[in-house]
């Protein structure tokens, strides 16, 4: 429905906050309770992005509310500044700058650490506004005078005043801030957002910077909640200090939590409940601060009965009654099979390797495998962990085309050597050399921009999604580069990426089901994206690390088939237990044992091979070649 009608959402927003200042009054609202609602429904949509769309949980979102509303507040004031907007605008940018700085600090740690730094960072900003600069904030008096906008048209001159004649321009800043954020989630910047929130590691693995993502999420957020900062100077008439404070971090939370995380609308319905909760519990039974209690429980309430918040419960309650899965979030955001194409632009970053290599482009098969060029060299290659040598002075070449195959018993050290191919782990000394470039000590990330990625032992999905936005996700990073700010095209409009998507699911037989969330699929299928998110990012060099493993006998022998079919024209090292598979599919076999490459050679030869035979099979010999 949302992808016949793209515009359906902004429009249902014009159409309610038009209808508002009717509708509101009706069920007891005071403007202000609207007005204060509007500006922390502003400051929660960069919240959501950063918080809902990318799992960053921060805070310290004060600390850029404070800093947006005392520059705006400052130059209204103090500086005599005469234009309110150009002031909120300075002041989003300067919170902006600020978020920037703070993001580079804070997002060097993750999960609680990173919320932690947030934190600090918040009482730092409060600290500094009642002390060292106090004479710009006015400290503990704030800034009074704030005035409000007026907007001149030539023929006439809008005043915007207070209560439900402000409300007009706050509207409109909060359609103008829902539009953009819209155009954001729905982005190829949007998509990655969720990949980081659903799993980093695969995120990083299939070829993006998640940091520069985190970070630019993280200076959104700080850009919304700067304006949002703007706007309660307005609202207020005066820049209050408590801008600043822990609570406003913590309210902000929890009305995100309470509307519903990930829906954009969630802060604004959230800040809907908690403040005409606050008037009525306050005013109406005359509680005082011990409204706060029962605020408490009913929000304790609420996350323990509505996990997805009141947004979430609704889209619940709405698929139960058509029948349709839960939706967490909108799902127009991903490409339809038959968008319509930009014209091609190449990516800004992407590598010149993977630009020319599509998921069917052919590879040249040579016979000789000697004479044949090598796509991957690996020299001395040596992990220690300690005291254990977990790989130890590995020679290892694979030739362009080539399709290898590796085993060894559990303990030999297989999947460390895929780890230190792909650059996950360093080694502890060793090069490796990949069409032709020495990629000892690269990022996970760049490898993969240069063609090489694997798919793992375990399967590392972005669970919440769907089958398509899983591969979408890893296409994009071949389409686009690590790192690409194109923050308001449509994801439909990138070139290429519809048809690589379709391409992979074809690869991986998941054409029956591009639309099915993760979570659903049966293990085999699960299996058989885990490959596809590594096809799709357009390897030269696809590493599989048992892609067997748990499978049952009729998986097996399906998987075995797409895999030949996979390989061909494509150059790929698969490591697995099972032998047989291994044999029949591989031209070429290196055998690991205790970290070293005890032999390698056709399967035949490995086969009649006595070493590998007591390796395997404590000596008895020709069992294998049977
Ligand atoms: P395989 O894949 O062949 O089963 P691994 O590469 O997983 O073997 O492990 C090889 C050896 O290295 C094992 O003894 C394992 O315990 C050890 N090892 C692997 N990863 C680590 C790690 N992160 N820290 C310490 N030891 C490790």
């Amino acid at each position: 429905m949302l992808k016949q009608r793209p515009f359906l959402i902004e429009a249902l927003t014009a159409a309610g906050l038009i209808a508002a200042p009717f509708l509101l009054p009706l069920i007891g609202f005071a403007p202000n309770t609207a007005n204060r609602i509007l500006v922390w429904g502003l400051f929660g949509l960069g919240f959501d992005i950063l918080f809902g769309f990318t799992g960053l949980l921060s805070f310290g979102q004060s600390a850029f509310y404070g800093t947006g509303g005392f520059v705006a507040a400052y130059l209204l004031t103090r500086a005599g500044f005469p234009n309110v907007m150009l002031a909120l605008v300075i002041g989003m940018i300067a919170a902006a700058a600020v978020g920037y700085l703070v993001g580079l600090i804070a997002l060097r740690r993750t999960g609680i650490y990173f919320a932690m730094i947030t934190v600090a960072i918040a009482e730092v900003f409060f600290f500094v506004e009642f002390n060292p600069l106090a004479d710009w904030t006015g400290g503990e008096n704030g800034l009074p005078g704030v005035p409000t906008p007026s907007i001149h048209l030539g023929f006439t001159t809008l005043h915007f005043t207070t209560g439900w004649s402000l409300y007009p321009f706050l509207a409109f800043c909060y359609f103008i801030g829902i539009v953009l954020a819209l155009r954001i989630v729905r982005s190829p910047v949007g998509a990655v957002f969720r990949a980081i929130r659903d799993n980093p590691l695969r995120a990083t693995a299939v070829g993006h910077n998640i940091h520069s993502y985190k970070l630019t999420a993280f200076v959104i957020a700080a850009a919304y909640a700067g304006f949002a900062g703007g706007l309660l100077g307005v609202l207020q008439a005066f820049m209050p200090p408590d801008a600043f404070t822990f609570d406003t971090s913590g309210q902000l939370v929890m009305q995100t939590a309470i509307g519903g995380r990930a829906t954009l609308f969630g802060p604004l319905v959230g800040a809907a409940v908690w403040l005409s909760l606050q008037d009525f519990l306050q005013a109406t039974l005359g509680l005082g601060a011990a409204w706060k209690l029962v605020l408490g429980i009913v929000f304790v309430l609420l996350v323990c009965f509505l996990r997805n918040g009141i947004i979430g419960g609704i889209a619940s309650l709405y698929d139960l009654a058509t029948g349709k899965r839960a939706a967490q979030e909108p799902k127009d955001v991903l490409p339809a099979t038959n968008a319509p194409a930009e014209q091609p632009q190449p990516a800004a970053e992407a590598s010149p390797a993977r630009q020319t290599d599509a998921p069917s482009a052919p590879a040249t098969h040579l016979e000789d495998g000697t004479t044949a060029s090598p796509i991957l060299q690996a020299r001395g290659l040596t992990k220690r962990y300690g005291g254990l040598l977990a790989n130890s002075d590995i020679d290892f070449r694979v030739n362009r085309g080539e399709l290898r195959g590796i085993i060894g018993p559990n303990g030999a050290g297989k999947s460390t050597f895929f780890k230190m191919l792909t650059c996950e782990v360093p080694p502890t000394s060793g090069t490796i050399v990949f069409e032709g470039n020495d990629i000892t000590g690269m990022t996970v990330t760049d490898v993969c921009q240069r063609g090489l990625t694997k798919s793992y032992q375990v399967n590392q999905l972005f669970a919440g999604l769907t089958v398509r936005e899983n591969l979408t996700i890893a296409a994009l990073s071949a389409l686009r580069g690590k790192f690409r700010l194109d923050l308001f095209r449509r994801i439909q409009n990138i070139p290429g990426l519809s048809e690589r998507v379709e391409q992979t699911l074809e690869l991986v037989n998941l054409t029956a089901r591009p639309d099915t969330p993760v979570s659903e699929l049966a293990y085999g299928e699960k299996r058989r994206l885990e490959i596809g998110l590594a096809l799709a990012t357009a390897p030269s060099l696809l590493l599989l690390d048992e892609p067997l493993a748990g499978m049952s006998p009729r998986e097996r022998v399906e998987t075995v088939k797409l895999l030949k079919s996979i390989s061909q024209g494509r150059t790929m090292i698969i490591i697995d237990h099972d032998m047989d598979a291994l044999f029949e599919l591989a031209e070429r076999v290196t055998v690991l044992q205790e970290g070293r490459v005890l032999v390698e050679g056709t399967p035949q030869e490995i086969k009649n091979n006595t070493t590998v035979q007591e390796a395997y099979l404590g000596g008895v010999h020709g069992v294998l070649a049977a």
